[in-house]
C-alpha cells in the first residue's frame, strides 16, 4: 500500500485530490535502489513486520513503527535489516538509514557486529542532574559498560533521578534510584522482570459512569452542534497548551471551514520539553478524557481519523492507549484512531516535525507556510492539538465555558498542568489557576522548599522558558507575562533552583540538550547550540560574542527549538552576572 493510500481507505477510498494521487504514483518503484537486501534478511524482515507489510509493500508512514519492530528484535538494526525495509518500502537504502539514523532510539550496526544492545538509558535532564543522574550512569557503567547511556528527558522528572530499563515485559522507568541502596543491583534486577510496571489509570467503565463519551454521542446525534462547541471553546477563551497558546476554537473552525477532504486530527503527545510531564499524567490517570477529546475534535472538523503521537520514552502509556483504543468500539463514532510512537526525537514536538515524522520521514520542521504544491499524507487540513488541551475540552463542554474562562489569577485565564520539579518539597502535577506565580506555587501546591534548601532561582517554561531569579518570583505564570523578561511560560514546566544549584551548570545541561536535539537542518541552529556549547565550557563566558550568537540563532533558526535555545544562556548573562565564570 503506498503512502496515502490507507488514508484514501479510511476517507471512503475516493482517491483523494489530484496532488495526493500524483504523490502516490511518483512514490510507487518498480525495482529497489541502492543495497539490495539478501533473502535472508527480506524473509526473517517480513515475519518481523507481518500485517504491516500488505500485501508486498510497507506503507512508507509505517516506516518508523517496522524500524521499532525490527530493532526490538535484536535490540539494534543491522545494514542489513534496513536494506530489505527500504526493498520492502520501496525506498531507496538511503532514505530508509537517513530516517533510521535521525532518531535517537535506533542503534544502528554493521552487519557482523554483535555488541550487547543498550539496555539502560539514563536521565540527563536538568531536574535528575541536580539530583545526581551523572552518578548513577557512572555506576551503572562499571557494571554494565557501554550497554548504559545516557539520554535526554524522559518526563519523569517529579521523581528524579530516572532510568529507562529494558525488560523482558518492555521498556520500564526506575525512579527515585538515588533512594536505591545498591543502584547496581536495583537495575540489574529490573532487567530481569517480566511483568510490566503499569500505569493506574480510570477505567473505560467508570469513566463512561460518569458520563464520559456522552458529548461526543451528542455530537454524533446532532444534540449539540460543531458550532456550538466551537462557541463554547472560544467562550472558555481554550488555548493551546503544548506552549504555543493558539486558541483553540479558532483552529477548528479553520480546519472545519476547508473545503478540501479528507481532514484529520493528531494528537501531539510528544512533550519532550525539560521539566514536562503534564500529559504524561493526564494519559496515565484519565486516558480516556483525552481520547474523548480528540474523537470531539474529530467531529467538529469533519475528521475521519485520529492520529495520536506518542514519545517513545512512555512505553507504559503506550501499552495503557493500545489497549483502551481497541476496547473503544462504538464510542468511537466511526472514527478510527492510529496510535503512532515517536523514536527519541525532542524535535517532533514541533508540530510540523510530528507531521513529517508521522508520514515516516526524519522529524525536520517544514518551512511555513507550506510551499505551494507540498505533498504527503498531512499536506491535508489537520487539526493538531496537545495533550492537555483535549482534556479540557470535555471538561469545558460539561461544565460550561464560564468554569474555564472564568478561572486564572493575576491575569492568567483559565486553569493549566503545571509540571513541578526542583528542589521542592512535593514535586508532580499541580492543577492550578493559569497566572499562579511560581511563589504562590511553592507555597500552596509543593509543600514548599525541600528541606535544606532555599529558592534561588526557577526555570518558568522547561529548557527553552528561560530562567529567572527567586527575586521575579511574583511573575503570573501564564502567556504573555513573561516575555518582556526574555522567558516564556511555554508547556508550564516549572524547575525549581536552589542555593545548592549552579546556574553556569544549569545553562551549560540545558544547552547541551538543545545541541543533541536539534535537526541540523539550518545552520544557525546547528552550528549555533555547539558554538555555544564550546563557549559556555570556557574558563571565561565572552559575553559579547555569546549576545552576537543568540542573536543570529534568533533571527535565523527556521523553527523554535533555533530561537529559543539561547534563552537560557541570555537569562543567566542578564539575571545572574555575578555567577557566570569570568576572568579575575
Ligand atoms: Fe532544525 Fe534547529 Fe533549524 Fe529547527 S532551528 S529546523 S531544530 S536546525
Amino acid at each position: 500500500m503506498a503512502i496515502g493510500e490507507e488514508a484514501d481507505a479510511v476517507a471512503g477510498g475516493n482517491g483523494g485530490t489530484s496532488q495526493a494521487r500524483a504523490h502516490r504514483t511518483r512514490r510507487v518503484q518498480a525495482y529497489p535502489r541502492g543495497r539490495i537486501a539478501t533473502e535472508a534478511d527480506l524473509a526473517e524482515t517480513r515475519r518481523l513486520l507481518g500485517d504491516l507489510v500488505s500485501p508486498d509493500h510497507l506503507a512508507q508512514d509505517h516506516l518508523i513503527e517496522a524500524l521499532h519492530i525490527v530493532h526490538e528484535a535484536k535490540g539494534y538494526l543491522s545494514l542489513g535489516r534496513l536494506a530489505a525495509l527500504a526493498q520492502l518500502a520501496r525506498l531507496s537504502m538511503a532514505e530508509v538509514f537517513e530516517v533510521a539514523t535521525f532518531y535517537a532510539h535506533f542503534d544502528i550496526r554493521a552487519d557482523g557486529d554483535d555488541r550487547p544492545p543498550i539496555v539502560v538509558r539514563v536521565c540527563d535532564g536538568l531536574p535528575c542532574e541536580m539530583a545526581g543522574a551523572r552518578r548513577i550512569y557512572q555506576a551503572l557503567y562499571k557494571a554494565l559498560g557501554e550497554r548504559v547511556v545516557m539520554a535526554p528527558c524522559m518526563g519523569q522528572c517529579a521523581a528524579a533521578p530516572a532510568a529507562e530499563v529494558h525488560t523482558p515485559a518492555g521498556a520500564q522507568h526506575l525512579t527515585a534510584l538515588d533512594k536505591a541502596e545498591d543502584i547496581t543491583g536495583h537495575i540489574t534486577a529490573a532487567m530481569k522482570r517480566h511483568e510490566e510496571i503499569a500505569p493506574a489509570s480510570k477505567s473505560l467503565e467508570d469513566y463512561c459512569k460518569q458520563g464520559g463519551y456522552r458529548c461526543l454521542k451528542r455530537l454524533a446525534t446532532g444534540d449539540l452542534s460543531p458550532a456550538e462547541v466551537i462557541e463554547t471553546l472560544n467562550k472558555a477563551q481554550l488555548r493551546g497548551l503544548g506552549g504555543a497558546g493558539f486558541p483553540t476554537g479558532r483552529k477548528w473552525a479553520m480546519v472545519a471551514g476547508q473545503p478540501v477532504t479528507p481532514r484529520y486530527v493528531a494528537v501531539n503527545a510528544d512533550e519532550g520539553e525539560p521539566g514536562t510531564f503534564k500529559d504524561r499524567h493526564f494519559l496515565e490517570t484519565n486516558p480516556h478524557q483525552v481520547l474523548e477529546g480528540a474523537l470531539i475534535a474529530a467531529k467538529v472538523v469533519g475528521a475521519d481519523a485520529v492520529y495520536f503521537y506518542l514519545r517513545d520514552e512512555y512505553a507504559a502509556v503506550r501499552r495503557l492507549l493500545t489497549r483502551e483504543i481497541a476496547r473503544l468500539g462504538p464510542h468511537a463514532q466511526g472514527i478510527k484512531i492510529h496510535l503512532r510512537r515517536g523514536a527519541g526525537a525532542y524535535i517532533c514536538g514541533e508540530e510540523s516535525a510530528m507531521l513529517e515524522s508521522l508520514e515516516g520521514k526524519r522529524g525536520l520542521p517544514r518551512h511555513k507556510p507550506p510551499y505551494p504544491g507540498e505533498v504527503g499524507l498531512f499536506s491535508r487540513p489537520t487539526v493538531i492539538n496537545n495533550v492537555e488541551t483535549l482534556y479540557w475540552v470535555r471538561e469545558i463542554l460539561v461544565r460550561g465555558a464560564d468554569f474555564y474562562g472564568k478561572a486564572g489569577r493575576n491575569g492568567g485565564i483559565g486553569w493549566r498542568a503545571y509540571s513541578v520539579s526542583g528542589r521542592v518539597r512535593e514535586p508532580g502535577v499541580k492543577i492550578a489557576e493559569a497566572g499562579i506565580t511560581v511563589q504562590e506555587l511553592i507555597q500552596e501546591h509543593c509543600g514548599g522548599m525541600a528541606e535544606g534548601h532555599v529558592f534561588k532561582a526557577y526555570l518558568p517554561g522547561g529548557a527553552s522558558g528561560g530562567i529567572l531569579p527567586a527575586t521575579m518570583a511574583d511573575l503570573p505564570l501564564t502567556f504573555g507575562t513573561l516575555e518582556p523578561h526574555g522567558c516564556f511560560v511555554g508547556s508550564a514546566a516549572v524547575v525549581v533552583l536552589s542555593e545548592h544549584d549552579d546556574i553556569a551548570d544549569a545553562v551549560r545541561n540545558l544547552m547541551r540538550f538543545f545541541k543533541y536535539e536539534s535537526c541540523g537542518q539550518c545552520t544557525p541552529c546547528r552550528i549555533g547550540t555547539a558554538k555555544a556549547c564550546d563557549l559556555l565550557d570556557q574558563p571565561a563566558w565572552d559575553r559579547a560574542l555569546l549576545e552576537d550568537l543568540a542573536q543570529v540563532m534568533r533571527d535565523a533558526s527556521i523553527c523554535g527549538l533555533g530561537q529559543a535555545a539561547p534563552n537560557p544562556m541570555q537569562c543567566a548573562l542578564k539575571y545572574f552576572a555575578q555567577e557566570i565564570p569570568q576572568d579575575i
